[in-house]
């Protein structure tokens, strides 16, 4: 007889211990693996932690223990290092330990039932459409249909909605047929061979080799051939007998890393990536953790491949925010490497052109090794950008209230040279207000509260925050008036704009309204680096890492857009998004330009990114944070408090705020109970407390009794995110 100690799969603080079962059979493993098992009437997936010999159920002490139903793995799912990490991170950052093994393991293997129904298909279903009339259809059906009428093929998982589509077959608007699986089309670039190094790329892979640091900030201005060192670095530690691990933000925006590492690597490259079914996925963590692959690329989650022997970690573009998740667990991939690296000895190498504060403060202390690469390959110089005052009127142009003189005559001249263009506008959609012409009525999210975009595809108004649908009015909902303004502009005015000025030139969007259906992001880089358009049009998504020789002017639309947003990392935010979109210019053999719109040319963010000078930003930023307390002078965690019931929300997050008043408040900054920007999200109510700190030791153990005063139902929800990055 066996008592396993088991997770169940709700990943809440207050579930959040194992509870026991009994097992009547023989095992090959004591911890690591699924069962299934009763829970509340509920049958749910376990993750088994540990398993105890008893010679009979404990009888007296009034607890009853059932059987499991059924023991789901043979083999242990993760080795000992990633299981050590998971309950070790669960435990330091207060996250629901089940939370962090389900973000580790490849969707099939998740402890959570609907991995279980996952389908294990060698085919794919493709939509096709019956009929596109949308009476009786709901806004978000008809949002889908039009999406998918729109497209020449559309796979059925593409579709990131299911139920929508079940409804839409169900309607007989759209039919599943079935057609041999697509397979990730590898982009059908140019690559080339393996160049020599430059004599810098060749002083820091020495530097880095020679070193017996543990971490490197590899700072590179854009251009720099930081990939190269990468791959020459990864070939060190293959040499070695060692295996690499490449972290990427997106394997789908940066089709040439991947693609230079396959040729490199040929036969040990494992990709995970999100076009892969689910039983692709389990095929290559399978192929991961057996040894077969020796090279992983992935973007965050690969971060915790089940490689074994790790000589090298690379995380590229380390700046970036997708590395954070925003749901729990809230890891950083960026802390996981450094957790893995220092188990395996590996070197653990960050690299960018505007590293994140944080990183290059640690490189200041020498917490990290500091590694440059301060000029471009071939001694090319960086693009000239010139900053643009949109409130000034000599700059307007009278054909167009979008674009300055300037940049349309750089534009216009760039076209004529057959040259390439990348225009950045961050924010999708067509306009993000829309106002009543009689009353100034502003079309505002009902739970929200926030301005409405309009759509123009769809024409349709959408919420940005949660993704609420509304069709276009007719009438003022307060005025009754038939004629509303729409203001602002995002992607979709600019490409209407840019065609409307150039009827002849060949235009792509890259925003996440396209990339909806997955495949669209990979083929519109290759598209466009194939030189099948003149002009990129896109979100900050243009500005991320890509090296198209051609491109020879950049243009921002309008650069300040993030700096009025509530967040002390605004301007650090502007400052990486402007150096990077003025860095996509001038790689080939033409020097670049770059023009840079603003209603804010005085910003140090914008001034500061204009000059590509980070080194002087980095001072800059660093006393506007020192005076106002912030990162990286102290650590911020946020608390958030989510239920049903908002008077009980309130209630409890109050409770936690006078509880780290009374036992911490002489040692930390509390702010809050607050509302938090959006207080009310799909149906739940929210409080934050923020909690500013120097050493988590002084609160860890008052973090560790909070969950106790939320009493013991699960009415409300507890989250704990240190580092949170939307504050
Ligand atoms: P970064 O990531 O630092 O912005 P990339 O890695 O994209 O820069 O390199 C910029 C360009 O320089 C690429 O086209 C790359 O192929 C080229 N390159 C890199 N290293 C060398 C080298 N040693 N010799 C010649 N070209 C190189
Ligand atoms: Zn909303």
């Amino acid at each position: 007889m066996w008592l396993f100690d088991v997770l169940i799969e709700h990943a809440s603080l207050q579930l959040d211990r194992p509870f026991s079962y009994s097992y009547d059979g023989p095992i090959h493993h004591r911890r690591g693996f699924r069962v299934l098992v009763t829970f509340n009437h509920q049958t749910l997936v376990g993750y088994v932690l540990d398993a105890h010999e008893a010679a009979a159920l404990p009888t007296g002490t009034g607890l009853k223990i059932i059987p499991i139903i059924s023991i789901i793995d043979q083999e242990p799912l993760l080795n000992d290092e990633l299981m050590d990490l998971a309950l070790k991170l669960a435990e330091e950052n207060l996250w629901p330990r089940i939370s962090v093994l389900q973000a580790m393991l490849p969707q099939s293997l998740k402890p959570k039932k609907t991995a279980l129904k996952g389908p294990k298909i060698a085919y794919d279903d493709f939509l096709k459409v019956l009929s596109t009339d949308e009476t009786d259809l709901t806004l978000k059906q008809i949002e889908w249909l039009r999406l998918i009428a729109g497209e020449p093929v559309f796979a059925k998982r593409d579709c990131r909605s299911p139920s929508i589509l079940k409804q839409l077959i169900a309607k007989r608007r759209i039919a599943v047929y079935q057609k041999e699986r697509i397979r990730l089309a590898m982009p059908d670039l140019e690559l080339k061979a393996a160049p020599p190094l430059t004599s810098d790329q060749k002083r820091v892979v020495a530097e880095t080799m020679e070193s017996t640091d543990a971490v490197y900030l590899l700072q590179g201005v854009t251009g720099s051939g930081k990939t190269e060192v990468y791959l020459a670095l990864s070939e060190l530690a293959l040499s070695q007998g060692k295996t690499v691990l490449m972290i990427v933000p997106e394997i789908a925006l940066t089709p040439m890393m991947v693609a230079y590492f396959l040729s490199r690597f040929a036969g040990h490259v494992a990709i995970l990536h999100s076009e892969l079914t689910p039983a692709e996925k389990y095929d290559e963590y399978r192929r991961i953790a057996r040894g077969e692959a020796k090279v992983v690329v992935g973007a965050r989650s690969a971060v915790f491949a089940p490689l074994e022997n790790i000589g090298l970690i690379v995380l590229d573009e380390e700046h970036v925010e997708t590395y954070k998740q925003d749901t729990l667990p809230f890891y950083h991939a960026r802390d996981v490497a450094i957790r893995r690296g220092s188990y395996h000895h590996a070197k653990v190498v960050l690299g960018s052109a505007t590293p994140s504060l944080e990183s290059r403060a640690r490189a200041f202390k020498g917490v990290y090794h500091h590694l440059h690469l301060p000029q471009r390959i071939n001694a090319l110089e960086l693009p000239k950008a010139e900053v643009v005052d949109m409130l000034d009127p000599a700059n307007v142009d009278r054909e167009s209230s979008l674009f300055s003189k300037r940049l349309r005559n750089a534009m216009a001249a760039a076209l004529d040279r057959q040259e390439q263009i990348v225009l950045l506008i961050n924010r999708r959609g067509y306009a993000p207000t829309l106002t009543c012409r009689s009353c100034q009525h502003v079309f505002k999210c009902p739970t929200c509260q926030i301005a409405l975009t309009y759509h123009q595809k769809d024409h349709m108004l959408k919420c940005h925050h949660c993704g609420y649908l509304e069709r276009y009015p007719s009438t003022c909902p307060d005025c009754g008036a038939a004629s509303f303004m729409k203001q602002g502009f995002g992607t979709e005015r600019i490409v209407e704009e840019t065609q409307r000025l150039f009827p002849k030139a060949r235009l792509l969007k890259l925003d996440s309204d396209s990339s909806k259906v997955r495949q669209t992001i990979a083929k519109t880089l290759e598209r466009f680096a194939k030189h099948e358009a003149d002009i990129l049009i896109g979100t900050q998504m243009v500005a991320k890492g890509h090296d198209f020789p051609k491109v020879t002017l950049v243009g921002l639309v309008l650069a300040d857009i993030g700096l009025t947003l509530p967040s002390y990392r605004s301007a650090e935010r502007t400052f990486q998004l402007i150096t990077q979109a003025v860095g996509r210019s001038g790689r080939g053999h033409v020097p670049g330009r770059a023009i840079i719109q603003t209603y804010a040319p005085n910003h140090y963010a914008v001034v500061l990114g204009a000059q590509q000078d980070y080194e002087r930003f980095f001072k800059v930023e660093m006393q506007h944070r020192k005076l106002a307390n912030y990162p990286p002078y102290c650590y911020i965690l946020s608390l958030l408090v989510t239920g049903k019931n908002e008077d009980l929300v309130v209630q409890v997050a109050a409770t936690l705020g006078h509880h780290l008043d009374d036992k911490l408040g002489e040692e930390v900054e509390i702010i809050g109970p607050s509302a938090p920007y959006i207080g009310f999200l799909g149906g739940v109510h929210r409080r934050i407390i923020l909690v500013k700190y120097k050493r988590f030791e002084t609160i860890a153990p008052t973090l560790a009794t909070l969950i106790e005063l939320m009493g013991p139902k699960t009415m409300t929800r507890l989250a704990v995110n240190i580092d949170p990055y939307d504050i």
